[in-house]
């Protein structure tokens, strides 16, 4: 590993991950002129992110799991449809609780159709207020959080079977953050997401993170891991992997959780949509996506399609980690690896997996652009980069 001190001339800088945040990161620091080296254990660049048509229909598959751009942020924006054609696309999800098929997020249909009735917006704010507890103070739990949000009976019904499926552990253990994610809303607007800007692909993630890589000063090695790599040979290190795992765990692992995907051909339309959550505990999957709907300018090709069940489980050694779990048990564990970080010269460490935290595609792309600022910052200046840690 490079020692701390004045920053080596003449070498080249190792990225560990071709997920988002490597690529960004090698891209940026390409651009100003840097020799990028970029390696991914997988067999394809595009980190989970990664799509690929299903070879024997033809349709798109998000590989590893369900993937929607969303963003408020114009310059990531600007960044991505840079690097792809970006299709209009308004992710909805459809909820099954019990026989009903409902919409999510919880909306004033959601609301009518699950109490029958037909309240009025106002009426509706009303109904949920008066179920809404006001009990407990900060911090809350998930738990806390949706009973205050939207009483009891939802909660029931739409989040405690589901959250307990994919976090396993009981929502009143997590942190109300996970919840945060998705409105409530008392209004008939069904779109999951609040964001400004919201598209996929028209060639897929994969394509796209293929151009972001594409320029002369980036070399990239697929099936190829960092721990076969002497990181002193590199001017200095990136790494988007577990942040864990560059430790050789030797403080513990951190608790993740990982997903199995059990893929079915069937006549196309199946489900008819691209997302149906399972949100009975009895039902032993999360969801089911049928791939097709991600690209509907395409969907009405297919006389076949594919839909995937997902399950969650805890991750075990040789599992993906795709969920950082983030209890406090993991903040505790995560504290004591972030201080070694900081006393790791020469690495930085990034992304989803190496901040172990739940990142979004856009947020990823944010972070990877501060990293980049940060490195070049201190390149210019002919120095090691000093440790940067996002808050986690
Ligand atoms: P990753 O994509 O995980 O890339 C890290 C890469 O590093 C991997 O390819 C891995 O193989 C490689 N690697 C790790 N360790 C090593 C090593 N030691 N040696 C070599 N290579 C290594 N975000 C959205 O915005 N919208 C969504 O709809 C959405 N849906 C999601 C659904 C699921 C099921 C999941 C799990 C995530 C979802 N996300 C979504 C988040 C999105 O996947 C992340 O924001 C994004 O993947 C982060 O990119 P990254 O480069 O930080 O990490
Ligand atoms: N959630 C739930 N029921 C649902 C959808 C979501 O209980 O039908 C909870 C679950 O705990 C999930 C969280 O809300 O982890 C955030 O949902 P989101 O769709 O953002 O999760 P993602 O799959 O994107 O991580």
């Amino acid at each position: 590993m490079a020692g701390a001190g004045r920053m080596p001339q003449g070498k080249t800088i190792l990225v560990v991950g071709a997920g988002f945040s490597g690529a960004v990161i090698a891209r940026k620091l390409a651009e100003r002129g840097h020799r990028m080296v970029v390696i991914d254990e997988r067999g394809h660049v595009g980190g989970n992110c990664h799509t690929a048509r299903d070879p024997d229909t033809g349709v798109m598959m998000h590989v590893y799991g369900p993937h929607i751009f969303h963003t408020d942020d114009a310059q990531v924006w600007e960044f991505i449809t840079r690097h792809c054609e970006m299709m209009p696309y308004r992710h909805q999800v459809k909820a099954r609780v019990g026989a009903q098929v409902y919409a999510l997020p919880v909306n004033l249909h959601t609301i009518n159709q699950f109490f029958g009735l037909a309240l009025s917006p106002a009426e509706a704010r009303h109904f949920i207020g008066m179920r809404a507890s006001t009990a407990p103070q900060e911090p809350l739990s998930f738990e806390d959080q949706a009973l205050r949000f939207i009483g009891p009976e939802l909660y029931q019904a739409f989040f405690k079977g589901y959250t307990r499926k994919q976090w396993g552990v009981a929502p009143a253990r997590l942190p109300a953050a996970i919840l945060n994610r998705l409105p409530l809303r008392y209004t008939y607007d069904d779109n999951y997401f609040f964001h400004r800007h919201q598209g996929i692909p028209r060639a897929g993630y994969t394509a796209a993170v293929c151009s972001i890589l594409d320029h002369p000063g980036i070399t990239v090695h697929k099936q190829a891991r960092a721990e076969e790599f002497d990181l002193a040979e590199y001017a200095h290190t990136v790494y988007t992997g577990p942040l864990d795992r560059f430790f050789r765990h030797r403080l513990g692992r951190l608790g993740y959780r990982t997903l199995q995907f059990e893929h079915e051909v069937v006549p196309a339309p199946c489900q008819g949509t691209a997302v149906m959550n399972y949100c009975d505990e009895n039902v032993p999957f999360t969801r089911i996506t049928e791939h097709m709907y991600f690209a509907p300018w395409e969907a009405d090709r297919f006389a076949r399609s594919v839909i995937t069940r997902e399950y969650s489980a805890t991750a075990g050694p040789d599992d993906i980690p795709y969920y950082p779990v983030r209890l406090l048990d993991d903040k505790a564990l995560l504290g004591r690896y972030v201080a070694l970080a900081r006393q790791t010269a020469g690495v930085t460490f990034a992304g989803r997996l190496g901040n172990y935290a739940y990142l979004d595609m856009d947020v990823a792309i944010r972070r990877a652009f501060d990293v980049a600022d940060h490195l070049l910052d201190a390149f210019t200046d002919h120095r090691q980069p000093a440790p940067f840690v996002h808050p986690m």
